[in-house]
């Protein structure tokens, strides 16, 4: 839920103060009709450019509101900062290349840090404003923001030393940003450059979730007394971002992938892994969870952003995939299985997911395969 909102105090004389037609309003507030002022006084804001509504994903970027969520989740932008500053031995005196730089804060970091010149690739209109906060806060000189697209812009360098992005997105690789990242990097990254972050993993884990998920799912077997269960079935295809409990993780986590983004190739995003997970406790399993974790080991010492239950929230959360039927677990019995994640046909930013899973153990469940789309 969010917090209710702190009402700001104006200067007397600043707010607009409503006046009833008709009121007399004598000397206090403007003295017009509502049809004048209807009519008059409309401030041109500031154009945040012409391309609105040519491309949704890369103009969904030029809003504040994204950038405001992004900035505002501490583990994230806190993680990267720290990563920089305990790099300073590598960004020192160095090129750094930003994809998909927002309003800059990645590459205001890597300026502070001591590189010598750092570019941002920006393709929302966002771009125009992080040139006026990097001249405001004195890097003019060091930054430079090249607004377009990564797979069609010039860069006036021929290699950069690092390259650094803020790329992932739901399950790790939703949003399909990472290809253009990879893009980059094989065209720009001088031999032996460096990848911040560098490695990336995805995990899985089995849940109770019993509550949750009469909550998400349940909730559409019946509503006001007509029956929407139909509705039932579509709705567990689409895995839910939520926060997780870790008390309600029955299992240990199994990394399914593990990503070295100084090697990977954008065709092994599409990946199938096979999993196994040992129930700790005796347990109905409602779901299983997934979540991810980037790091960035060239830095002294390593950081990791993690973004797994238990851990401070971020604005990833996790992922639930909702089982069709409840699993009855028992300590030591063992869910196994496999996951294959490939880019939607119909829309590549949108994942296919495909879950096998067979528990074995006391009460024995065959394998059941069910498919999700991440959109
Ligand atoms: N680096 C910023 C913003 C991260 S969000 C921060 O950490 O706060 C990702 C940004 O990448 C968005 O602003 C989006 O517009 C941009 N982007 C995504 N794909 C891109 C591409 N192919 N070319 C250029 N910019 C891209």
């Amino acid at each position: 839920m969010s917090k209710p909102r702190k009402v700001a105090k104006r200067p007397a004389g600043e707010a607009f103060r409503w006046v009833p037609k008709g009121e007399d309003s004598a000397a206090s507030s403007p003295d017009i009709s509502l049809e004048e002022f209807r009519r008059s006084g409309w401030e041109p804001l500031p154009d945040k450019g012409s391309t609105s509504l040519k491309d949704y994903y890369f103009n969904s970027y030029a809003r504040f509101g994204i950038h405001e969520d992004m900035l505002k989740d501490k583990v994230r932008t806190g993680s990267y900062m720290q990563a920089v500053y305990n790099s300073k031995h590598l960004f020192r005196g160095k090129v750094v290349l930003d994809i998909g730089a927002g309003t800059g804060i990645l590459c205001l970091f890597a300026a502070k840090a001591g590189a010598r010149q750092v570019i941002g690739i920006e393709c929302s209109d966002i771009a125009g404003f992080a040139k006026c906060i990097a001249e405001g806060n004195g890097f003019g000189d060091v930054i430079t923001y090249v607004q377009g697209k990564v797979e069609e812009v010039e860069l006036p360098v021929d290699k950069v030393d690092i390259i650094i992005s803020e790329w992932m997105g739901y399950f790790l690789i939703y949003e399909s940003m990472l290809d253009s990242v990879l893009f980059a990097r094989d065209k720009w990254l001088r031999e032996g450059g460096h990848m911040f972050p560098d490695r990336a993993r995805i995990y899985m884990a089995a849940i109770e979730d019993a509550e949750y998920k009469e909550d998400k799912i349940g909730f559409w077997d019946h509503i006001r007394g007509f029956d929407f269960s139909p509705v039932q079935e579509l709705v567990l295809q689409e895995p839910i971002s939520d926060i997780v409990n870790d008390t309600a993780l029955a299992t240990a986590p199994c990394c399914v992938l593990e990503l070295d983004l100084k090697k990977i190739k954008c065709s092994e995003l599409d990946f199938v892994a096979p999993y196994s997970m040992r129930l700790q406790r005796k347990d109905f399993i409602h779901a299983l969870v997934v979540w991810f974790d980037v790091s960035f080991e060239a830095a002294v010492p390593a950081v990791v952003l993690s973004t797994a239950p238990g851990q401070p929230a971020t604005h990833w959360k996790q992922t639930v995939l909702y089982l069709s039927e409840p699993l009855v677990a028992h300590q030591g019995d063992v869910i196994s299985g496999m996951l294959a994640v490939r880019k939607n046909k119909d829309n590549p930013r949108d994942l296919d997911v495909k879950l096998s899973y067979t528990l074995n153990g006391q009460v024995p469940h065959a394998c059941t395969v069910q498919s999700f789309r991440v959109r």
